[in-house]
């Protein structure tokens, strides 16, 4: 076992003092206080908080104030080892119990573990439940179990843990130890089923608004994804980020060609030889592949904290996976992306993904009515956050400031006239063709598969040249998000008219589009001030320079950067400047252990900017 900072466990009784002398923080945050105080005197509780909120420290500083040892479960190893790493950090004396352990080193925890020398205990929920190791916990009397990402024992969520389900008898098997379950996923009936489970009815349940102020939303019309991509990372420079994409093979292009623009980035998907995965993720983690390109197989688990974007090359699934996704940025609450490229052949591809899925008609149901309500996302003219919110039934009053829909906002235009045309012109060449040669014979071009056709010859021909290819493309993409129309997937995509679409046709409906902006459309400055970074250019010069110190600190310990110190705490530093040891004790994630074997290193580096 490695040597511990030895922490003044006098201090050790007070929620309070836990909070500034080991993790460096003034005060808690929302309702932390208050769910570390209720498991403090013994109680159960569901915590349902987003992601960024503060989850750890709930069941982290309830464990370092109560006897005996604190049990965590969690479902990912990378997740236990970089959480182990910070704890220690901090002077916390924490371990995790897995798969990757060699027996001698999984022998010498069980050592620490029975000698009560162990404060926190990461497992996975299969070595919990041994034999072997509830006998040995029988005998400890636990500080308390926490469980994390919780919503792994429902299968109403995306992470279906089948091993979560042993987890209910934690109950029977240890009374009187309280326990926690914690989650960021948000809706109601996972959070039902998972209180349900693991039988913390009588639980006190903690939850609180999902927003993610600090997240700016924003989805643009899709024209040339990977320029539009670079072009959105020119502002993102050096700053850690994730691209997600659908298909393995996308990923591997996206990552080669941004690296041929000079950009660094890594490929991550499930199809990699695991060691390189496993590197490729870790050099995301140290900040030394700061771009991540990856299927949605990268993610649920990484609680890399200054993840500053998360970028869709490809539509999500639904708006769940899409907050899921985007929510792994900005943890540390400062300002973040979640950039979003769509267009037509998303959602095209989407719904055939469904309709070509071997699942059961119900299911597709529920599927195709989970897209649709994403679609709605991407097409509202309304504020994003108040339409994302809304789907898990909170309301926001919209105007957030932070989404492009606020920063720009999106006109509409009376497109009666346009999607009576669109459908007429699909109508009458016999819904057998796709987008380009409706837009050709709306637009009036003799093409050779006009000609071919006789398609010049209709009456829809050339009616449509007051509106621009870009135009007519983004009257079809709103027309098929609306189920207006749908693409044949049999028939090589030919578009074809839905039942909705018949009263536009008759003229007694009323249809109004969103105007697409141009791609880079001119921004209002964000509101939101409190998380507006507003660095004076020395400011920020100072800020790289610690952050390069830390790259170096972190390096030769082999650990990644932000379990030395959070940006948030560097941002601190910077502006404050500090020249001595006790300056520092006031900057938030500047624990005592932190002071002692980083301080001087720091100092010295403010002082040569000085
Ligand atoms: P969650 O598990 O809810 O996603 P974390 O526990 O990882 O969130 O915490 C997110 C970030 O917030 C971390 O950078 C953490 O240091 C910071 N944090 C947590 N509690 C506080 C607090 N009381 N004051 C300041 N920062 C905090
Ligand atoms: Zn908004």
């Amino acid at each position: 076992m490695p040597e511990f900072m030895e922490l003044k466990r006098e201090t050790m009784v007070h929620p309070e003092g836990v909070l500034k002398d080991v993790f460096g923080l003034p005060s808690f945050r929302g309702q932390q206080g208050d769910i570390i105080r209720h498991v403090v005197d013994g109680g159960d509780a569901v915590v349902l908080l987003p992601t960024g909120a503060g989850k750890s420290l709930c069941y982290q500083i309830p464990a370092l104030c109560r006897e005996g040892v604190g049990i965590v479960v969690s479902p990912l190893i990378a997740l236990m080892r970089d959480q182990v790493e910070a704890l220690r950090q901090s002077g916390v004396r924490a371990a995790a119990l897995n798969s990757t352990l060699t027996p001698e080193e999984a022998q010498a925890i069980r050592i620490e573990l029975a000698a009560g020398r162990l404060d926190l205990l990461y497992v996975t929920p299969e070595r919990l439940v041994s034999d072997g190791f509830m006998g040995l916990l029988s005998r400890l009397q636990p500080a308390l179990f926490a469980i994390d990402e919780a919503h792994c024992i429902s299968q109403w969520g995306h992470d279906f843990r089948p091993e979560y389900l042993q987890l209910a008898m934690l109950k029977e098997r240890f009374p009187g130890v309280p326990r926690l379950a914690l989650t960021a996923t948000a809706d109601p009936q996972t959070r039902d089923d998972l209180i349900h489970r693991l039988q913390l009815d009588d639980a006190r349940v903690f939850s609180a608004s999902f927003d993610r102020p600090n997240i700016r939303y924003t989805i643009v019309r899709k024209d040339n994804a990977k320029t539009q991509l670079k072009e959105f990372l020119r502002a993102h420079k050096d700053a850690s980020g994730i691209v997600y994409c659908l298909s393995r093979k996308k990923v591997e292009e996206t990552a080669e060609w941004l690296t041929a623009q000079g950009i660094k980035a890594l490929p991550y998907h499930a199809g990699l030889d695991r060691s390189v995965r496993d590197a490729n993720q870790d050099a995301f983690l140290k900040d030394e592949g700061p771009v991540l390109v990856a299927t949605i197989a990268f993610g649920m688990g990484i609680d890399k904290p200054d993840v500053r974007f998360v970028a869709h090359l490809d539509l999500p699934s639904s708006i769940e996976a899409y907050y899921q996704e985007t929510g792994r940025a900005g943890r540390d609450g400062l300002p973040s992306d979640a950039w979003m490229a769509y267009g037509m052949g998303d959602l095209t591809l989407r719904r055939r993904m469904i309709d070509e899925a071997a699942s059961p008609e119900d299911v597709k149901q529920v599927e195709r009515a989970k897209l649709d309500a994403l679609l709605g996302v991407c097409e509202t003219t309304a504020c994003r956050r108040q339409t994302l919110l809304a789907h898990f039934g909170e309301h926001h009053a919209g105007g957030c400031g932070n989404c492009d829909t606020c920063l720009s906002p999106s006109e509409t235009w009376d497109g009666t006239e346009a999607a009576r045309k669109a459908l007429s012109a699909i109508y009458r060449t016999g819904q057998r063709f796709g987008a380009g040669h409706v837009i050709d014979v709306l637009r009036g071009n003799k093409t050779e598969k006009v000609e071919r056709f006789g398609h010049d010859g209709l009456p829809t021909f050339g009616v449509g040249k007051d509106i621009d290819v870009k135009g007519w493309q983004s009257v079809f993409r709103q027309l098929a998000a609306r189920g207006i129309i749908a693409a044949d997937h049999a028939a090589f995509g030919a578009l074809k008219l839905e039942e909705k679409a018949r009263p536009i046709l008759q003229g007694q409906e009323p249809v109004e589009f969103r105007r697409d902006l141009a791609p880079t459309g001119r921004r209002r400055q964000a509101k939101g001030g409190d998380i507006e970074i507003s660095a004076s250019p020395e400011d920020e010069a100072l800020f790289q320079a610690l952050r390069s110190e830390r790259l170096r600190l972190a390096r030769e310990q082999g650990v990644p950067p932000f379990v030395i110190l959070h940006d948030t705490s560097l941002r601190e530093m910077a502006r404050r400047k500090p020249s001595a040891l006790d300056e520092m004790t006031d900057i938030p994630g500047v624990g005592g252990a932190k002071i002692a074997r980083y301080g001087e290193a720091f100092l010295a580096v403010v002082a040569q900017h000085g």
